[in-house]
């Protein structure tokens, strides 16, 4: 306990730079890169992705139950305008995804992870790839997608964890992702359905995506096995 209080404190005042700081996100160069280093770091429109699902499915007014649900530590930031390029502590989304499911998601949707994966997926990469599939099988969307710009789209997103392309077949392909032990395990959920609709847009018909390795688990990474037809 007494190591993860210091912590706590470097991720309040990490966060309250990222979200009330002067400028853009190359504020990250600046005075305050040795107390943001410690933390992880996600992108705005991340988290912008996961309150427009909020306001797409479970309706308007989510947002205040949002702000009154977190933990004082985060309200500021859910209370405050989110944007989506700049950088906010990893924190915050763990914090948002673990309060969707305590507090905000009905007995009628439990476990709503996936569900989100899947919205924020498709809004994240479906365009993009969607475009590519049109000249291309969905294995060689995978391979050149996760193969080569992989870690490019991860990396637009947080400033930590590697994706790496372990497998791929014509009807599936599996992922790893590394380096990266702070995930929230509700993130690790989400990402089976961001994996599916990165494969429905590749292309790929009745995408299913497990997560078969995690490191909530005792495993070395996280890693998510797709199939598709
Ligand atoms: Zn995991």
């Amino acid at each position: 306990m007494a190591n993860r209080l210091p912590r706590l404190d470097w991720q309040r005042g990490a966060c309250y730079l990222a979200s009330v700081g002067e400028g853009e996100p190359g504020d990250r160069a600046g005075s305050v890169v040795g107390l943001m280093k410690e933390t992880v770091q996600i992108k705005g429109s991340a988290l912008l992705g996961v309150l427009a699902w909020m306001r797409a499915t479970l309706g308007v007014d989510t947002r205040k139950r949002l702000v009154a649900a977190v933990s004082r530590d985060w309200s500021t930031v859910f209370a405050g305008r989110i944007r989506a390029a700049r950088w906010y502590c990893y924190g915050a989304y763990g914090e948002l995804l673990a309060t969707l499911e305590r507090e905000l998601v009905t007995p009628e949707r439990p476990g709503c992870m996936r569900e989100i994966g899947r919205f924020t997926g498709t809004r994240d990469v479906g365009g993009i790839l969607r475009i590519v599939s049109a000249f291309a099988s969905p294995e060689a969307v995978v391979v050149r997608g996760f193969g080569a710009w992989g870690q490019s789209y991860w990396s637009r997103f947080c400033d930590t964890g590697r994706v790496s392309l372990l497998t791929h077949g014509r009807h599936g392909a599996t992922i790893g992702l590394y380096d990266f032990p702070e995930i929230a395990p509700e993130h690790c959920q989400l990402m089976e359905g961001w994996w599916e609709a990165v494969a429905r847009a590749a292309g790929a018909a009745q995408p299913r995506v497990v997560q078969t390795q995690c490191v909530h688990r005792d495993d070395a990474c996280c890693e998510f096995r797709g199939v598709w037809r």
